[in-house]
């Protein structure tokens, strides 16, 4: 059972984090938690969320920033681990026009196949 900073009992993640709400871990360490999506878009597809809670990127600052950064360093300790050798894709959504769904800053991991679109 982890701490969550800034921990919101209303949030999906923080729960998560806290082993409230069942998931599936891939990679923990002091800063981070990631477990695997439960509708997932790719043979791989893997939630790196910072265990502060951070509503969304938009909420960083000088203040929070390094937990992301930490996160973004387990990136490819986790892509190593599940073989992602042909690349994989890293996605934050912010916000309604981005379709964000869970009001915690989480990287989709996405890996493991061709991705069919390419947006940018
Ligand atoms: P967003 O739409 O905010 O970018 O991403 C939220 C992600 O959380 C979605 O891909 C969704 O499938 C995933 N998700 C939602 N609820 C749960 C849950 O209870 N467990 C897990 N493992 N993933 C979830
Ligand atoms: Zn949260």
């Amino acid at each position: 059972m982890s701490m969550v900073i800034n921990a919101d009992s209303d949030c999906l993640f923080c729960n998560i984090i806290e082993g409230k709400i069942p998931s599936t871990k891939v990679y923990e360490d002091d800063y981070c938690y990631a477990f695997r999506d439960i509708a997932p878009q790719a043979p791989t597809h893997i939630l790196v969320i910072p265990k502060e809670h951070i509503p969304s990127a938009d909420a960083l600052d000088s203040g929070n920033s390094s937990v992301a950064a930490r996160c973004l360093e387990a990136i490819p300790k986790i892509a190593k681990g599940e073989g992602l050798e042909n690349g994989y894709r890293i996605i934050s959504n912010v916000g309604p026009d981005a379709g964000q769904s869970v009001q915690h800053l989480h990287f989709h991991l996405l890996g493991g196949k061709r991705m069919p679109d390419q947006m940018i």
